[in-house]
């Protein structure tokens, strides 16, 4: 079998929910858009709701089935992309909660379907989601009384705790909500790391849960493996990869291991990236490919019969620094190729 495997330890997701929930006095939700940041939706979605997740979040409505089946009727599923034309079967079937963006989706949701549960999401000065206040203002009293599930908004900076926006946002979200009688959230992972004054009634962590940046604390979740399959000595001049970029500065011992861009493995990290045999770093040779990785080996005495790339002695963290990115990306964009395995 050529392909990597890839560990997704479901006890540390566990882990990194109860540290985050023990955090706060919020209650504590869960966001497992893009199939739960890469590490496969119906598992940790499962995983979390036997963790205490009451509350789960999706980026869009198609998302949700696989959660539904996995967790079944009781907890609540909520869509950020709010309720776009042709989400009201899926919403009605499945008892999704939509969190409305516009007073067009606003219009949508209580034509198609009254009476059913839905939140407001607001604007607070991100400017990619939610209405802005003077659209609140308006149609307040008109949705007031439908009672929303849940009144959200989402900090555009919480990452950089020194970052005036963050106390910004809070005091426009403070000012748009005080005193109303709903539930209400405003911080994904950075927010309940800012402080209880961020955590109102519900937090959303998502990268926090699969063990990235910025929750610094939090157990890794992922591990990725790679069989070697094929091992050839060059000698010093020749060249490795396509377009020449790596030539042998000595007689050097080369291994080819199956994975490449197309596994997100991302081209840009080659020149700084290094793999891991038995614990010894062995740097990239050449360019990645779409389907295959030549690594250095030469230093290394007693070859193992596969490579690591992410575990113990690297982290989504590092490739993420290697390839001028952040562990969000790196983990939503680890390929459907790999054989994953569960473990915890
Ligand atoms: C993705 C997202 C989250 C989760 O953010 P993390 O930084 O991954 O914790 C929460 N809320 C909204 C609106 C999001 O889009």
């Amino acid at each position: 079998m050529g392909t990597g495997t890839l560990s997704i330890d479901l006890a540390a997701i566990a882990a990194n929910w109860s540290a985050l929930d023990r955090f706060s006095t919020a209650e504590t939700g869960a966001v497992v858009k893009a199939d739960a940041y890469g590490t496969g939706i119906g598992r940790a979605a499962r995983r979390l709701a036997q963790t205490g997740a009451r509350k789960f979040f999706v980026a869009v409505a198609e998302e949700a089935a696989d959660i539904r089946q996995a967790i079944g009727p009781d907890p609540e599923i909520y869509i950020l992309s709010g309720h776009m034309s042709g989400d009201t079967d899926m919403i009605a079937d499945l008892h999704l909660i939509p969190l409305l963006s516009s007073i067009d989706q606003m219009l949508r949701h209580f034509e198609a379907l009254p009476g059913t549960p839905f939140g407001i999401q607001l604007d607070t000065g991100m400017n990619r989601l939610g209405m802005e206040a003077g659209e609140w203002e308006a149609v307040k009293s008109l949705v007031l009384p439908q009672n929303p599930m849940l009144i959200m908004s989402h900090l555009a900076c919480a990452d950089d705790p020194s970052h005036p926006m963050n106390a910004q946002q809070l005091a426009a979200f403070i000012e748009m909500t005080d005193g109303i009688d709903a539930p209400r959230s405003l911080a994904a992972t950075g927010g309940i790391l800012l402080g209880p004054e961020y955590h109102f009634d519900v937090t959303r962590p998502g990268i926090g849960l699969y063990g990235g940046l910025p929750f610094a604390d939090a157990t890794p979740v992922v591990s990725l493996s790679l069989p070697i399959i094929q091992t050839r000595d060059v000698l010093a001049g020749e060249s490795v990869g396509y377009g020449n970029t790596w030539i042998a500065e000595r007689d050097s011992r080369i291994v080819t291991v199956s994975c490449g861009y197309a596994d997100g493995i991302l081209r840009v990290m080659g020149p700084k990236t290094h793999f891991f045999a038995n614990g010894t770093a062995v740097p990239v040779a050449g360019r990645i490919s779409m389907d295959s990785i030549c690594i250095d080996v030469t230093d290394v005495s007693d070859l193992p019969s596969a490579l690591e790339l992410l575990g113990p002695q690297q982290s989504i963290e590092t490739l993420a620094q290697n390839a001028g990115t952040i562990g969000y990306e790196i983990l939503t964009s680890l390929g459907a190729r790999y054989s994953r395995r569960y473990v915890g």
